[in-house]
């Protein structure tokens, strides 16, 4: 049996998948169990920023896998557990000081939610229309998509979707005070890479603080030099009071954290996870940083991701094409119709990306892809909007 049909077979038959079987990958590029090499535009869906087996990560992952592999976050101390901890507060931003670790991006927002109504005793979260934070009932609760919600309700009490961008009915949503926190994603990935208005950001930072909100940045997609700075909500010059990270932040092994301000505390026992925190997925994580640090990833994302876009904004004028935009190395072509067709005529030519919200085709390529890579996805583009 071919490795699609064993899974074909096997698995929960949750994920609708392309016929491709990826077996290997180096950097920008990844190679099918035939030997055809692709350029990845999906990055593993955000994760391979530090590119595909990243040597410095790959070499730090050997070594740990080598020394200990599980050491409970509950019950023991452990060095590198212990320096992760301590780099993620060097780079986070303001005085986000103290993080739970967990294993995805799902986890972290459900950590955040608790600690947002343990630390306040207050019930309402507050998300917006087209956000996503993940699909365990928490999270699901603070995702928009309806198809993603509705089989499972009754979902998780106090949750309010409001218009992303708009700062009116924030304030009418939190002013009675019963809000916990304000959940929002600084670019909404998922549902097709929108960009906040420019004052949005900072207005929902200024309303939290005026009816004692908290604020939390999902920056599971847009963290660790996605668009440009380590972390988004940087563009805006915010600090919230969460940040939930995740995808990019193992360089490939499950990795999550919920990083917070100092004051904001839960109990002992009140949370917790077997595998959060473990040797290994820190020592990855804390190579992946360092490798993001000491290579300026954010600095390159920056100025391959404008090359792109300006690359992308060619198509324009095109019948078919609705818009270009992102910001960094987190980019999306909007069409006038449903993207899946392009995005498989694309993989044809040796390309892969994404989808988002229908029509868009998404871009999260690694952050060192290269200007020729760039325009060799281009020139594939070209071809199947042509
Ligand atoms: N939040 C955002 C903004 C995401 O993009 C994602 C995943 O795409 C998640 C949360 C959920 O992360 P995970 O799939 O690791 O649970």
């Amino acid at each position: 049996m071919k490795i699609s049909e064993i899974e074909e077979e096997y698995t929960s038959g949750v994920y609708a998948k392309k016929p491709l079987e990826i077996v290997r990958g180096v950097g920008t590029k990844v190679w099918d169990s035939q030997g055809r090499e692709y350029i990845d535009c999906t990055g593993g869906i955000g994760v391979a920023s530090v590119g595909h087996s990243n040597g410095y990560v790959a070499q730090a992952i050997t070594q740990q896998a080598n020394r200990l592999l599980t050491c409970p976050d509950a019950h023991f101390y452990n060095d590198k557990r212990a320096k992760l901890l301590e780099k993620l507060s060097e780079i986070s931003p303001g005085d986000l000081k103290r993080s739970f670790l967990c294993n995805s991006g799902t986890e972290a927002v459900e950590a955040a939610i608790k600690f947002a109504r343990g630390h306040t005793g207050k019930p309402k979260i507050v998300a917006a229309m087209r956000g996503f934070h993940g699909r365990t009932l928490g999270a699901l609760s603070a995702t928009w998509k309806s198809t993603y919600r509705e089989p499972f309700r009754p979902l998780v009490p106090g949750f309010k979707h409001l218009p992303y961008g708009e700062l009116e009915e924030l304030e009418r949503e939190i002013k009675d005070g019963d809000t916990a926190a304000v959940l929002l994603e600084p670019i909404q990935g998922e549902s097709g890479v929108h960009l906040p208005p420019p004052d949005y950001l900072k207005g929902a930072r200024e309303l939290c603080d005026r009816h004692e909100a908290l604020l939390i940045m999902d920056e599971i997609q847009t963290g660790f030099g996605r668009t440009g700075r380590m972390f988004a909500c940087e563009h805006w010059d915010i600090v919230p009071d969460i940040l939930c990270v995740a995808k990019a932040l193992g360089g490939g092994l499950p990795i999550g954290a919920a990083i917070m301000r100092e004051e904001i505390k839960l109990n002992r026992g009140l949370h917790g996870s077997t595998f959060g925190g473990n040797p290994l997925a820190a020592s990855a994580a804390l190579a992946t940083i360092e490798y993001v640090q000491k290579n300026d990833l954010p600095g390159k994302a920056e100025e391959r991701g404008g090359y792109f876009l300006g690359r992308l904004k060619e198509f324009e004028p095109r019948d078919i094409v609705r818009e270009a935009r992102g910001l960094g190395l987190m980019l999306a072509l909007q069409l006038k119709r449903k993207s899946g067709p392009y995005l498989n005529s694309l993989m044809e030519k040796g390309v892969l990306a994404l989808p988002a919200g229908g029509t868009v085709i998404r871009f999260l390529p690694p952050l060192e892809i290269t200007r020729e890579e760039i325009d060799q996805a281009v020139e594939a583009l070209d071809s199947v909007l042509s």
